[in-house]
This record gives C-alpha cells, sequence and structure tokens, in this order.
C-alpha cells in the first residue's frame, strides 16, 4: 500500500464480500434498458438493493419519479456516491456477441454503460456504510440514484431541489476504455425547443395568405448554421425537427417544432450564445411572419474538478492497478477489437493523450496531468460539481478503442470484463470516499480548490425558475 492508509484492505474486503450481487444488479439492469426518465425498472431494482443494504431511502427525489436516495450512518461528514442507471434508444444488441446483432431492432440499450455505473456507485457506498457500521465511526454515506443522465439532466433538478445541501464531497465514476482518475472538464450545454407558428393555407389556390411555421424553422436552421463561424470554437450547437408541421406539401404548415442543444465551455458563455440563438429564431419569424416562442426544458453546468480529491484518487489506483483481467477477458476484447476502425482506436488514445500501444485491454492506471482538457460532451455531474467538490473515476470496462454510444459498449455491457472493470472502480470510489471521510484536511482542502476554481461566481442554475423536469417531454419520438 502506497496510501498508507491502513482502513483501505477492509473497505476492499466489504467489496470483494459483496461483488456478486452487485454484478447481478448490473446484469439485470443491463437486461432492462430504459431511457431518460421512464427507468422505472431499473430505479426499483436499486431501490430493492438500498433496502437490502439496510439503507434510509428517500424517493421521488425533486418530483422525479425515477430519482432516489439511500444514508446510512449518523454525524460526521456526508460522503455521497453518484449512480445512475439510464440507457440510450436504438442500441439494442445481445451481450458477447461480437457482431452488430440486436435483441429487438430498434429497441433501448445500455450504450454507455450507466448499467454498470449506477451498480458499482451503490456498492461503493455499501461498503463505506460497511466500514462505518464495523468501526463504529461517525459519519453518513449516500447512494444518488440519478435518473436520465442521457439529455435528462435530473441531477441539476436534483441540485435546484437542495438534495445537495449537507454533502461534503461527492463522488461517482464512469466506463470507459482506461482506469484512473477523470481530469477533464466538459461544457455546460442547454436543451430548448422553439416552436413557431404560422398560418395555413391552400399552397397553391391561396398561397399568399399562408405563413408557414415550416419554413420559419429552415431559415433558422441557416441562421444558426451561418452563426457557427463566430461562437467561440469549444461551443457547440446541434438541433433536431420534432414537428415538420404535417404531412401534406400543398398546405402550407401552420405549426412547426425544432429542439436545439446549445453547448459552450461555462454558464457565462452559455447564457451568452442562448441570447444570440434566440435572435436568430425571432429573425426567422420576422421574416416568415410567424410567431415564435422558446421553452428551455434542461440544462446542466460545465463540471468543475477538485484538485485535492484527484490527488486523493490517484493515490488509490496507482496502489491498486488496472482490474485483474485474464486470458479469456483478452481473447473476447481482441474480438471486440476486430470490429472497430483504426481510427476509433487511435482515437482513444488521443483523448488521453498516449502514445498509442498495441493492448486490448487497459495494463496500467492513467496517469496524472495538469493540463486545463475538456472533453466534448456534457454531463449533469458538472451542476454537482459546482456546489460540492467533487470528484470521478473512469473505470476499465471496455476493450480498448470502444466508442462510447455504439452497440459494442452494449455487447461487452455484461462481460466478465466489464464486471471486472466495474468492481476495480467501486475499490476506488470507496477508498478515496474512506479518505474524504477520515480525513478533515482533504475535505478542507477540496471545498478551498472549489471557492478557488468558482472565482466568486455563485451557482446559477442553468435551468429557468419554475421548469419542471421534463418527464414527459422527454419522451417524444
Ligand atoms: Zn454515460
Amino acid at each position: 500500500m502506497t496510501t498508507g492508509n491502513s482502513n483501505l484492505p477492509l473497505v476492499w474486503d466489504f467489496i470483494d464480500r459483496k461483488k456478486e450481487v452487485f454484478t447481478e444488479l448490473a446484469d439485470r439492469v443491463w437486461e432492462t434498458p430504459e431511457t431518460c426518465y421512464m427507468e422505472t425498472l431499473s430505479a426499483a431494482a436499486h431501490r430493492e438493493m438500498l433496502e437490502a443494504q439496510g439503507f434510509r431511502i428517500t424517493e421521488n427525489v425533486a418530483g422525479i419519479p425515477t430519482a432516489l436516495i439511500g444514508e446510512a450512518g449518523e454525524g460526521g461528514p456526508v460522503i455521497a456516491f453518484l449512480g445512475e442507471y439510464d440507457a440510450l434508444a436504438g442500441l439494442s444488441q445481445k451481450a458477447g456477441v461480437t457482431q452488430h446483432d440486436p435483441m429487438t431492432p430498434g429497441a433501448n440499450g445500455h450504450g454507455c454503460g450507466h448499467n454498470l455505473l449506477g451498480s458499482a456507485s451503490l456498492l461503493a457506498a455499501t461498503a463505506l456504510k460497511d466500514w462505518l457500521e464495523k468501526t463504529g465511526t461517525p459519519g453518513r454515506v449516500r447512494y444518488y440514484g440519478c435518473p436520465a443522465e442521457e439529455g435528462g439532466a435530473a441531477k441539476a433538478f436534483m441540485v435546484r431541489a437542495g438534495a445537495f445541501e449537507d454533502v461534503d464531497i461527492a463522488i461517482s465514476w464512469h466506463p470507459s476504455n482506461f482506469a484512473g482518475v477523470q481530469r477533464e472538464t466538459s461544457l455546460a450545454n442547454c436543451r430548448i425547443d422553439f416552436t413557431f407558428t404560422g398560418r395555413a393555407a391552400h399552397a397553391s389556390a391561396v398561397p399568399e395568405l399562408g405563413r408557414s411555421a415550416l419554413d420559419a424553422v429552415e431559415l433558422m436552421s441557416v441562421g444558426v448554421n451561418y452563426m457557427r463561424e463566430h461562437m467561440p470554437s469549444e461551443s457547440r450547437i446541434h438541433y433536431a425537427v420534432l414537428d415538420t408541421g404535417g404531412i401534406s406539401p400543398n398546405v402550407v404548415q401552420a405549426h412547426a417544432k425544432v429542439r436545439y442543444v446549445v453547448r459552450s465551455a461555462d454558464l457565462p458563455g452559455l447564457f451568452a450564445l442562448i441570447e444570440r440563438v434566440k435572435k436568430v429564431a425571432e429573425g426567422a419569424a420576422l421574416m416568415t411572419e410567424t410567431k415564435v416562442e422558446s421553452t428551455i426544458l434542461a440544462g446542466v453546468s460545465n463540471l468543475v474538478v477538485n484538485t485535492p480529491l484527484m490527488d486523493a484518487m490517484q493515490d488509490v489506483w496507482d496502489s491498486m492497478g488496472p482490474p485483474p483481467f485474464d486470458a479469456a477477458d483478452i481473447a473476447f476484447a481482441e474480438k471486440i477489437r476486430a470490429t472497430l476502425t483504426p481510427e476509433d482506436i487511435a482515437a482513444s488514445w488521443n483523448q488521453e493523450r498516449l502514445e498509442q500501444r498495441d493492448v486490448p485491454l487497459a495494463d496500467f492506471i492513467l496517469p496524472p496531468h495538469t493540463e486545463n482538457r475538456q472533453m466534448g460532451g456534457s454531463t449533469d455531474v458538472g451542476d454537482v460539481s459546482w456546489v460540492v467538490p467533487t470528484v470521478q473515476a473512469y473505470g476499465a470496462t471496455l476493450a480498448v478503442g470502444t466508442q462510447l454510444h455504439t452497440w459494442q459498449v452494449v455487447a461487452q455491457g455484461k462481460s466478465p470484463l466489464a464486471h471486472k472493470g466495474m468492481v476495480s472502480a467501486a475499490k476506488a470510489m470507496a477508498a478515496t470516499g474512506l479518505a474524504a471521510m477520515t480525513s478533515d484536511q482533504l475535505r478542507e482542502a477540496a471545498w478551498a480548490d472549489l471557492k478557488k476554481r468558482r472565482r466568486g461566481q455563485d451557482y446559477k442554475s442553468p435551468i429557468p425558475d419554475g421548469a419542471e423536469p421534463p418527464v414527459a417531454a422527454m419522451t417524444l419520438k
């Protein structure tokens, strides 16, 4: 042990004792892939496990039916483990099969590995709870069952509802190619629906009487696409047309709706860019003599990393090493790699600025770095990280080169290699949680770092006052 914390083997021992039932939990969630706010069976499976492990349970957190909290222990610091269990649409795939072969074509699949994510976080929380009980140490451990990470921003609504107000430290992880500490920041984002209303008319007999909402959607896209040249380079804008106004070309479309995702490096940049997109929408409405209404559905903040916590977690990983993969895991990973392009594989190494090596599974721990790196995407962990010092691990649960949101992730999601990566991530989180629970100095340093990184800015939720979690809106196909 290089960490010098004599309590670590005991907390890992608690994980080893319970890893089988948590592997079953991950598999069970894999088998019922449910998307954004619809995670009824997956949340119920996590609730059952919390109950079986003796946690006190709070349901319907922030008014979200699939959000829940389990708490154990008394007094002391509050250490939170964040879990997720939502799946993705259209990624159905048979487990263990190394070619694209959906179980049900078009159905959901766990293409981001969140079946493992929730289970490992709950396993880490359980091990720390067992350690508190065994040692009679004051302290509280919480598991946050967070739905709708993929586009629903549930954690941002949970933060707004005050669910993290008394938390000292938050810990999470994400399935990945490699094991180590997640050190990248992420983009703030916002989902906005623009609804245009025009006037229907016979498109040939009296076209002059019609005002086309579909024209407005198209012109808005043109305007936004011209604006791209003049945005900060790390900003992103995407859109999906939800309503084209009907199927009849000979009727001027009186209604149309387009959903935008706007992303920026930070919240002030996001709010400024949203105002510009709104101006483009108003311009499109002006040109077409239609009306436009915009509704913000959900938003997330950029991720604030935390140096003292990243250093503490790095120590843990360095003392653990990579997951104990065996020859069968390597053989399976080789077959998955045969389905990837050379560009896929190179991208995984490039993302970590590492020199590419010919290994099918991670055989090392990601080295620390101090550069300010940004991942391309966004996460609602960002909102938690603004109000509580937060650290996240990467767990090696995928053949090197596997990209998230692909059938290959689903194919590996119930495999022994994924289970090993998940258990090792749980150990990294539990040991980091234990360090935070038992060291006032670490918690104080983590809070000082968060205050420094916020540079005097208060957390301002990207979700407008009064907006409800978009439980129904997210089911729109
Ligand atoms: Zn994910």
